[in-house]
């Protein structure tokens, strides 16, 4: 310990430089020797921008490794992956560490995008071997993002940004790819940052709407809920899918206010149908992570009057899977006030049966893939047979989605499925129209007196 009056111990200031500019755990350089190396070459070759370029590395999986072996073990991997990496990279080239499990390299002689792509896979395949744990050996891949200079930055933070950007979308397509920032991610950063800016703006504006797509039981075609399905219309976009608004919004870290004027939108139209009729709402995988989301949902339900019996959340596989205890906590809150749960998009998931006997769900909705070729195809029929046969044995209820014709829906009649959604029953109508759907189709329930009651 040092006291007051005692000397400091003596650390130079080229040991302080040394210091700062380098990984503890693994020796090689940090951010700052990234940052102060990229500096010196762009400034070396400012006359004539020359390209070079410079990479990250992700390693895939690790938190996992790190969860199950042990810090110890993870720290052991950073090394030898520090270590085989300062072995593979050309002469000349520079290697950091940045935060965890991300390394970065500095590529002089690396001019264009094939040059980093064979890189690239030169540097994977070095890291696929296995890493000895002692008693145990592990294996890992590896995610590459690249970004050549000065076209994909002139300064470092602009280079690493778009090193980060391509690096991003290889983590999106699967594991163990390589990416290079080019031209078409720019343009099409550009175009997201525009459709960000134009869908807070319609969060604000409350011009985001839902449109509501009947379930019926299939054996008499009665109406028994709705599903609400987001919509929006840009002034200058024109009309956008929720398939690339709703990821957006979940990927720019707004998936909160969307999903909240979204409900709240939908219960107040639920408020004027018949009590016995669901709403259907679907979770974002993003909602499923934040263990803010079912207090929240409740406050929503209650401020505008709806009771929870009569919501249904539809959530899909890869939510749950993604962050399982935070998942299942969620899950749980929900349905202990009331709310039903349903797992959308059944059987294009991963590990669909692991899913039900983990987690307790009310309904499974059987995705359209198989439904629209149950006719045509014997695999898809089989497939459905076999959730139709499991959901019976485990008390669940079960909804074919994406019904487009009556013999799908024969067919899953004479298959025992009890509920259906599709273009055959009815597409996605806005709140009125869907007020008039029900009037045509709900009045051997005397919903119609039920509404002038309330008028
Ligand atoms: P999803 O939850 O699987 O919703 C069903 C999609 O299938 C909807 O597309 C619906 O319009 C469409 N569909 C229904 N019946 C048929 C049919 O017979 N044939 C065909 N070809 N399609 C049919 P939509 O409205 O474009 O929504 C796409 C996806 O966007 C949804 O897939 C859901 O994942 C997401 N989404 C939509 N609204 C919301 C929302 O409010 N919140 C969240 N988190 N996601 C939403
Ligand atoms: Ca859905
Ligand atoms: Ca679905």
């Amino acid at each position: 310990m040092i006291s007051a009056g005692q000397p400091l111990p003596q650390v130079t200031e080229n040991e302080l430089k040394v210091m700062a500019y380098r990984d503890s755990l693994t020796g090689l350089g940090n951010r700052h020797r990234m940052r102060e190396k990229v500096m010196a070459i762009a400034a070396e070759r400012a006359e004539d921008p020359a390209p070079f370029t410079i990479g990250i590395a992700n390693l895939d999986g690790f938190k996992p490794i790190n969860d199950l072996f042990g810090s110890q073990a993870g720290d052991e991997i950073l090394c030898q992956v520090a270590h085989r990496l300062k072995a593979c990279i050309p002469d000349g080239a520079t290697v950091t560490r940045h935060d965890g499990d991300e390394f970065a390299f500095l590529l002089p002689l690396v001019f264009e995008k094939n040059g980093a792509e064979r890189l690239g896979q030169m540097i994977k395949e070095v890291l696929s071997a296995p890493y000895d744990l002692g008693d145990r050996n592990v294996r890992l891949s590896a995610s590459f993002g690249f970004a050549i200079y000065p076209f994909a930055g002139e300064e470092f933070e602009e280079l690493l940004k778009s090193a980060e950007t391509a690096l991003y979308r290889s983590k999106r397509r699967g594991r163990g790819q390589i990416t290079v920032y080019s031209r078409e991610i720019a343009q099409e950063m550009k175009r997201s940052t525009q459709l960000e800016q134009a869908l807070r703006n319609a969060i604000i504006a409350d011009t985001v709407e839902v449109h509501f797509q009947p379930i019926v039981r299939i054996r008499d075609e009665a109406v028994v809920g709705f599903e609400a399905l987001a919509r929006w219309i840009d002034a200058d976009l024109g009309f956008v899918s929720p398939a690339v608004f709703v990821p957006l919004a979940e990927e720019r870290g707004f998936i909160d206010a969307l999903s909240d004027t979204l409900l709240r939108k939908a219960a107040e139209a639920a408020l004027s149908w018949p009590r016995e009729l669901f709403l259907s709402f679907n979770l974002s995988s993003a909602q499923l992570m934040d263990p803010g989301t079912a207090p929240s949902i409740l406050a929503t339900l209650g401020r505008v009057g709806l009771d929870p019996n009569r919501v249904e959340l539809e959530i899909t596989e890869t939510a749950v899977m993604t962050s399982a205890d935070t998942a299942e906590r969620i899950i749980g809150e929900l349905r202990h006030a009331g709310v039903r749960i349903s797992l959308d998009d059944f059987g294009t998931g991963q590990s669909s049966l692991g899913r039900l006997r983990d987690f307790t769900f009310d309904k499974v909705k059987i995705d359209r893939a198989f439904v629209s070729r149950i006719t045509t195809d014997r695999t898809s029929e089989h497939i459905v047979k076999a959730i139709i046969a499991m959901c019976d044995g485990l008390d669940l209820q079960v909804v074919a989605e994406g019904i487009e014709e009556k013999a799908d829906a024969d067919k899953l009649k004479a298959l025992g499925c009890t509920m259906g959604q599709g273009y055959y029953y009815g597409r996605p109508v806005d709140a009125a129209a869907t007020l008039r759907y029900l009037e045509s189709h709900y009045r051997d329930f005397g919903f119609l007196e039920c509404q002038r009651e309330r008028a």
